[in-house]
Parts: C-alpha cells; structure tokens; sequence
C-alpha cells in the first residue's frame, strides 16, 4: 500500500519509472547514460546503483563484500504472537515477527545464517529453525520456508556514496548486511544530499572509497 502511494507521488512529480529493465553498463557522463539488457539507454546527471550487488563495478566492490545466506519459514502458530520484532543477541541468531497472508496470520521465523556456498545440508537449517518454532510459538504448520542473501563489506559497514572518488555523478548503496530494510533509509537522505550537494555528517563514514590498511587487507584477499 505504502509503495503504491510512494510511486504516485514520485509519478505526479514528472519521475518516470522503467520496470521489467535491467541494467548491465553505465557510460559515465554528464550525462550519465545506463545501458539496459534490452538495447536502451537512459539518460541521467546523477545514477545511483543499488541493485543489492552492484551490476556496475568499477572499483574492485567483488572482492571488497561477500554474501551470507539465511534461512526463514513462515509458520501457522498454536501460541498467540505479541506485536513487534524481536532479535535476539545470543548465538544462533533468531528473529520473528508476524505478517498475515491470504487472510492467515503467520509468524515469521528467520535465521541459520553462515557464508554463501559454505553451510551444510539446507534441510538441516530449515529443521532446526522448525525446532525452535515448535518451542517459542507451537507450529502448528510450516506454510512457506525460502532463503536469500545479504552482502558485508569488509568493515561491515555499508558502502553508500560515490562509487569512486573520482567518479562525480554515479554513486552506490549495498553491502547492508541484512539490515537493509533500516540502513536503506540512512542511503536514501545520504546519497540525495550528495547530490543536492548538501553537506551530511555521515559522508565519511560510508564513503565507498574508505579502507584501512589494517585490517582490511587481510580480508581483502580472501574475503573472509
Ligand atoms: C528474510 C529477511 C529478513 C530481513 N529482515 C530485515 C530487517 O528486519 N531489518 C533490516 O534492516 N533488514 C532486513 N533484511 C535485509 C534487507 O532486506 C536487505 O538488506 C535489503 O533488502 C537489501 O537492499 P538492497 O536495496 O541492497 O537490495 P534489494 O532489496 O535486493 O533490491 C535490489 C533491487 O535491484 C533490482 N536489480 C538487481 N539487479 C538489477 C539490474 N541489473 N538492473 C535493474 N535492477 C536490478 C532487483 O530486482 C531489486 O528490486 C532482511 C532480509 C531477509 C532476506
């Protein structure tokens, strides 16, 4: 509902929106121009590449994140679930929330998180997220379960700014680390001041072009 609402207001300001266009090269500018897959171009002063692993890569961003995966189900629960979100800070990690489909309230049970490509069997992380289901809220059904990855950087702070120094009209956000859904909104007022060329005290700590020797080197070899 909430993005409906968004996208008109951005319509109503003369912002036009290309779905189904996916983006492989950008012709740096001014103006910009991105290359699509499907042979067209779209002209911008400022582009901003936020396509979670950035599809345009001019500053070693492959060897600077990795990606992990985790694991979430969705569950008919026998206990009633309070409102709110709720993660907890000992290890493994579990968070659970509610939403409601078709009508069903479920509750969201997320988790099992380890690197891309090196975790065990995923019928194992899926059993022991339905174990601690069956403990915290009685599943009573398992309705849906998925994965999805994320990308760290090798600070673990995101990479939001200007894709390269040098670079002064293509900036990026990624490298959020699961907390996208938060830090996103940080990407969003940091990188309209960049290019409303509005001063924000946060520049420095995201720029894409920070990296300290120590200790990131280390990481930046094999990406651990
Ligand atoms: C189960 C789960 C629970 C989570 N819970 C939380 C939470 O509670 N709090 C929180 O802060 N974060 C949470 N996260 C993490 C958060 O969802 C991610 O960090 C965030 O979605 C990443 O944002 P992004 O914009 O980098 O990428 P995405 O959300 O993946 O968006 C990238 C977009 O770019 C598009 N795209 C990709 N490539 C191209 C291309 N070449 N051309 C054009 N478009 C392209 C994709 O279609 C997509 O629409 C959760 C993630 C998961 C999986």
């Amino acid at each position: 509902m909430y993005l409906h609402f968004l996208i008109a207001e951005i319509v109503k300001m003369g912002v036009s929106i290309y779905e189904q266009t996916v983006a492989v090269n950008i012709e740096t500018g001014p103006p910009c121009k991105v290359e699509t897959k499907q042979g067209h171009q779209v002209t911008a002063r400022d582009v901003i590449v936020c396509s979670h692993f950035p599809f345009y890569d001019n500053r070693f961003y492959y060897s600077r994140m990795y990606p992990e995966r985790s694991y979430l189900l969705a569950v008919e629960a026998e206990k009633p679930f309070p409102e709110g979100m709720y993660i907890n800070i000992d290890d493994p990690k579990r968070s659970l929330r509610k939403t409601v489909s078709n009508g069903k309230e479920l509750v969201l049970i997320g988790g099992e998180n380890h690197k891309t490509g090196e975790g065990e069997d995923t019928v194992n992380h899926y059993k022991a997220l339905a174990a601690f289901a069956d403990e915290t809220v009685a599943a009573k059904k398992v309705c849906y379960h998925w994965s999805a990855q994320d990308y760290t950087t090798l600070d673990k702070l995101p990479y939001i700014g200007k894709m390269k120094a040098s670079d002064e009209h293509i900036y990026v956000a990624a490298g959020y680390r699961k907390w996208g859904m938060t830090s996103g909104i940080a990407a969003a007022r940091l990188l309209s001041d960049c290019i409303l060329e509005q001063d924000n005290p946060y520049q420095s700590l995201y720029a894409p072009s920070r990296f300290a020797a120590d200790p990131d080197i280390k990481k930046f070899y094999y990406c651990e």
